[in-house]
């Protein structure tokens, strides 16, 4: 095959790859995506959406079975029934239609795609294993977008009942009994999914609480909810070892107790890591930070025109953060002066209540040194919280104590994620608690409990 040459070489067409090409073709870059396997990575394949959509087809399979019990709204279902193979299909149909517009854009962007796996032979040469050969394609600048990998259990690697989440959003049946290794954001996402579903479900977390990574007054109504499904939560406990002939899981107390834990299905979700092997790494003289690409503030690379977005660059391993890295990158290619330098990084977890959290907790603002006015306001106070029927839950407002500039907002409830795009733009906008305050939110919205969360920070909340 012709070897190629071209401006910009992505490697990796997961969120933060496929969306710095667009971009950079859009800029009028000659560009060059590299993937593979299918594109949208991680994210569109195997995590956020299928994910998303498997926690949906959960809620909706268990508000069903609720109105079976009985439901103060006065709705009644007999015997509702799952056809898991179905839900399978729909959440794969949601996968591929957003796989397809990808596609569709890249095509229209003019970025040409290569399908294959690309090793780089150093910081301008790519070679691509394509099916029909091998392309060699060199580049002014190379963007490495690979991505991240689940972390298997020292002496527990995936395979047989030991499973990733890849598997798990794919089980053909819903298992009778799931141990889950790890109470962050996957372990918890998709455990409070397969309870929904109807399966036994045991979370195996290491740490003195779940999602160590929120804060604790934001966790406390998630592990509240978890105990009322019916999930066990196994705190300051570790997973050992596996016995294969139940097959179960051995785990250790903190006071040094071992117990087996049978198990159909084991789920190990004890964080992921940058994808660093099979792309020719070692080819290059990369600095690294910790297990990660060392980037700075542009998301260069130590080796010039090499740069590094997403997950490859080590925590938050967030989609949104991939993304706004490589539009980012692919504009200061292009010769616009750019900088990653976001006030708030939002983060969302899909659990049950959600929880969303942008800028600082009081904790990190006082850590960070300022004074602070801290303020909440309950969805129990709030009338469209009561007509959904989800009132368990409070926004908190944080700003400083001098000159009301809000650092951080949180929130857990239900529905609470669709809140997170009105925090971080307050946050962005340097709002300050009187902004805030003076700005007209529809009722009845649970994002009025914003504007009085900051009424009350203020000292004169009118519905609190
Ligand atoms: P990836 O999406 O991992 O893409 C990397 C791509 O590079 C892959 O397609 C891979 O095939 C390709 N690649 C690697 N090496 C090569 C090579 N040598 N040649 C060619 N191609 C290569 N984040 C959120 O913000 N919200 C969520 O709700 C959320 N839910 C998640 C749920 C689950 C179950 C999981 C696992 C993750 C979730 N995440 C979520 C995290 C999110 O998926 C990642 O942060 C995001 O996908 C990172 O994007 P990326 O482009 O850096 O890498
Ligand atoms: P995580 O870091 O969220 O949680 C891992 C948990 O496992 C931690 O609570 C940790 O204390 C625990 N743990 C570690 N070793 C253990 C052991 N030996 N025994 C018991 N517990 C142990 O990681 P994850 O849930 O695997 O998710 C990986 C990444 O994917 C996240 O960090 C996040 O960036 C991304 N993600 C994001 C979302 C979202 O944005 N809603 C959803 C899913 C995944």
């Amino acid at each position: 095959m012709d070897p190629i040459s071209c401006t910009v070489l992505v490697l990796g067409g997961g969120p933060g790859g496929y969306v710095c090409a667009i971009r950079a073709a859009q800029l009028g870059l000659d560009t060059v995506l590299v993937e593979s396997g299918p594109l949208g990575g991680t994210c569109l394949n195997v995590g956020c959406i299928p994910s998303k959509a498997l926690i949906h087809a959960a809620e909706e399979f268990h508000l069903a079975r609720r109105f079976a019990a009985g439901s103060p709204l006065g709705i009644s279902t007999a015997d509702p029934r799952i056809d898991v193979r179905k839900t399978m299909g729909w959440k794969d149909g949601i996968v591929s239609r957003l796989r397809g517009g990808v596609y569709s854009l890249l095509r229209r962007a003019n970025v040409k795609v290569v399908g294959g796996t690309g090793v780089l032979r150093d910081g301008k040469t790519c070679v691509v294993s394509t099916d029909v050969g091998r392309q060699e394609i060199t580049a002014e600048h190379i963007v490495i977008a690979t991505g991240s990998e689940s972390v298997p259990l020292p002496g527990m690697p995936f395979g047989g009942p030991v499973v990733s989440s890849t598997e798990a959003l794919a089980f053909e049946g819903i298992p009778t009994r799931i141990v889950i290794v790890g109470g962050g954001y996957i372990g918890l996402e998709l455990g409070t999914a397969y309870r929904k579903l109807g399966s036994e479900v045991t979370v195996v977390e290491a740490a003195e609480r779940i999602l160590p990574q929120y804060d604790a007054e934001l966790t406390r109504r998630v592990m509240a909810r978890l105990g009322k499904l019916g999930v066990e939560v196994l705190l300051n406990t570790r997973a050992t070892s596996l016995d294969r002939s139940g097959p179960a899981l051995r785990i250790e107390r903190s006071d040094g107790r071992e117990q087996l834990l049978p198990a159909d299905r084991i789920l190990v979700t004890v964080g992921r890591r940058p994808r660093l092997a099979g792309f020719g790494l070692e080819e290059l003289d990369l600095r690294m930070n910790g297990g990660a690409i060392e980037i700075d503030d542009q998301c260069r690379t130590s080796m010039r025109n090499v740069w590094a977005i997403g997950d490859v660059t080590g925590e938050p391993m967030l989609e949104h953060r991939a993304v706004a890295q490589g539009e980012m990158v692919a504009e200061i290619i292009a010769g616009e002066k750019r900088s990653f330098d976001k006030v708030a990084m939002p983060a969302v977890c899909f659990t049950d209540p959600e929880i969303v959290s942008a800028g600082l907790s009081p904790d990190e603002a006082r850590a960070a040194g300022y004074q602070i006015k801290v303020a909440s306001f309950p969805f129990t106070a709030n009338g469209r919280a009561m007509t959904l029927a989800a009132d368990d839950g409070f926004v908190r407002i944080v700003a400083r104590a001098d000159n009301h500039v809000v650092l951080g907002l949180q929130a857990v409830g239900q529905g609470v994620s669709e809140l997170s795009a009105g925090f971080a733009l307050a946050l962005e906008m340097g709002a300050c608690l009187e902004d805030i305050a003076e700005t007209i939110h529809v009722h009845p919205t649970l994002g009025e409990c914003l504007r009085e969360a900051a009424l009350v920070a203020l000292g004169h909340g009118l519905h609190a």
